[in-house]
């Protein structure tokens, strides 16, 4: 039998209906890898005891012939979604013992369809990062290293134990959150596929707040295929989100393999940067050929307002999340360190319990939305974000399906190796995501290459408000022409 951690999750899913391994091996495999992998720091909880218990009820089910559409499929999850019973953290000291009594409304839908929980997967605190680094538990390691090098790079972030988990085989796919690129820069810095739908397709609820309007879950998985058999379960119409939108969850997975003849792509020329890495570069135009080739059209199209997105963004998410943040006082949830009187107490807590990153954002955005200042900062970068929503808008009234760009500006990076004196720096990676969030729209990012030293380069797909099938079909077509790339294994 070929190593059951390697499958895809749709081979493990015939795998399973015809009975080659059961539920309980696929979901032992995975934890002996989990085991056997803790130096990459990617689970930051392992619940062996909880996932033996699911994987055996799901082949009960199976069994019966009514397995549900995930049955028996091991999934990491961020520990940014509640889970029932199970400590989640949002990989911050400040709520290092919080065990929620409820579930998020993803995970539930994900264990309605009978996947299998392995265990919590690390991210930056609070999902503020880029790099997986600013977690309280440690940075992650990324599975990928450059060709004859041993030097430890990361996976992006912030969903940087998703995407290290998904490329090391220790879970056929995850859940993972992005605001402002969390889903797809960490793909992209780990060859696996991540798409951060539209805004509202899946419920919020039970996901740790960092900044509201922004905020989406979606799946980390290793192929395009994965990734649309995984969003069907986690969308849909949740009446306890205000934000989530009733429109009926389509089947994903019929959209890989649709012809995407005469599609219209756009290639924003704002994205073209200066400075650019040539490998960058030329991954993007070898995209645009792949899809070309497939019957698509390409079409330069310009989204002037693009260089305002990331200024506005690092005004717009600070602000939503310092007034996210104002729950963790001391009196509710986590940590508490006491002091003389309620408002010691407060400082004291918040003090102690906020890594660096998280402080510098609450500072950050209650400045922003402080008097004198609101109008000059926060209401200017509303107005940029209204225009660009409206560079989007444009481009779609122009019939244009989708557009093409790089999902980062460069490869995975070492740890330690940016931000540290200087933030923006690690801000900067955001560059070609951040628009995706402050518009609504989907995104998805496909591995499409590697780099001069091996390692792996993603590409990524803008799409229509809910139309994220087309981007499940362009994704196929690269895929299908780029390959799929897989770690070489050194732990
Ligand atoms: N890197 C961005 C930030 O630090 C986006 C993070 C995210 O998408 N959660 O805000």
């Amino acid at each position: 039998m070929t190593d059951l951690t390697s499958l895809t999750i749709a081979e493990a899913r015939e795998g399973l209906a015809s009975k080659s391994f059961t539920a309980r091996e696929l979901t032992d495999a995975h934890l002996a890898a989990i085991e056997a992998a803790r130096v990459l720091n990617a689970y930051v909880l392992e619940t062996p005891d909880r996932a033996r218990e699911m994987a055996m009820a799901a082949d009960v089910k199976i069994a019966r012939g009514d397995g549900g559409p995930l049955a028996g499929i091991p999934l990491g999850i961020k520990d940014l979604f509640a889970t029932r019973d199970i400590r989640t953290t949002a990989c911050s000291k400040i709520l290092g013992n919080f065990i929620p009594p409820y579930e998020s409304t993803v995970t539930s839908q994900l264990w309605r369809d009978g996947a299998v929980l392995l265990g919590k997967l690390n991210n930056d605190e609070f999902a503020m990062g880029s790099s997986n680094e600013t977690s309280c538990f440690g940075p992650v390691t990324n599975p990928w290293r450059r060709e004859g090098s041993n030097t430890t790079l990361v996976p992006g972030g912030s969903s940087g134990g998703s995407a290290s988990a998904v490329a090391a085989l220790l879970c056929m796919g995850a859940t993972a959150t992005d605001t402002g690129g969390s889903i797809r820069q960490p793909a992209a810095f780990t060859a696996t596929v991540g798409i951060k739908p539209t805004y509202g397709r899946c419920s919020r609820w039970g996901i740790v707040a960092f900044a509201s309007s922004l905020d989406q879950a979606g799946p980390i998985a290793r192929t395009t295929r994965d990734a649309a058999i995984l969003m069907r379960s986690m969308a849909g119409h949740d009446p306890k989100d205000t934000t989530s939108v009733d429109i009926a969850v389509p089947d994903y997975e019929a959209a890989i393999g649709k012809s995407v003849k005469s599609m219209k792509i756009g290639i924003p020329r704002e994205y073209r940067l200066d400075g650019m890495p040539a490998e960058i570069e030329k991954l993007w135009s070898e995209g645009a050929q792949w899809l070309k080739a497939a019957g698509a059209e390409l079409v330069e199209v310009s989204l002037p307002h693009t260089k305002y997105a990331l200024p506005a963004y690092y005004i717009v998410a600070p602000a939503e999340a310092s007034s996210n943040l104002a729950r963790y006082d001391g009196v509710r949830y986590g940590l508490r360190d006491p002091g003389k009187n309620i408002i010691e107490m407060y400082e004291n807590t918040r003090a102690d319990g906020f890594g660096d990153e998280v402080r510098r954002r609450v500072l950050i955005g209650t400045y922003v939305l402080s008097a004198g200042y609101y109008d000059a900062y926060y209401l200017r970068a509303q107005k940029v974000r209204t225009l660009i929503k409206k560079d989007f808008e444009d481009c779609f009234a122009k019939g244009v399906n989708a557009i093409l760009t790089p999902a980062t500006p460069s490869a995975a990076f070492g740890i330690g190796e940016k931000g540290g004196a200087d933030p923006v720096e690690m801000y900067l990676n955001d560059i070609f995501t951040v628009t995706v969030n402050m518009a609504g729209l989907p995104g998805i990012a496909v591995p499409a290459g590697k780099d001069t030293q091996g390692l792996p380069l993603g590409l990524q797909l803008i799409g229509r408000p809910f139309d994220e099938e087309t981007l499940f079909s362009l994704g196929e077509v690269i895929e299908q022409a780029a390959g799929r790339f897989t770690a070489p294994k050194w732990w």
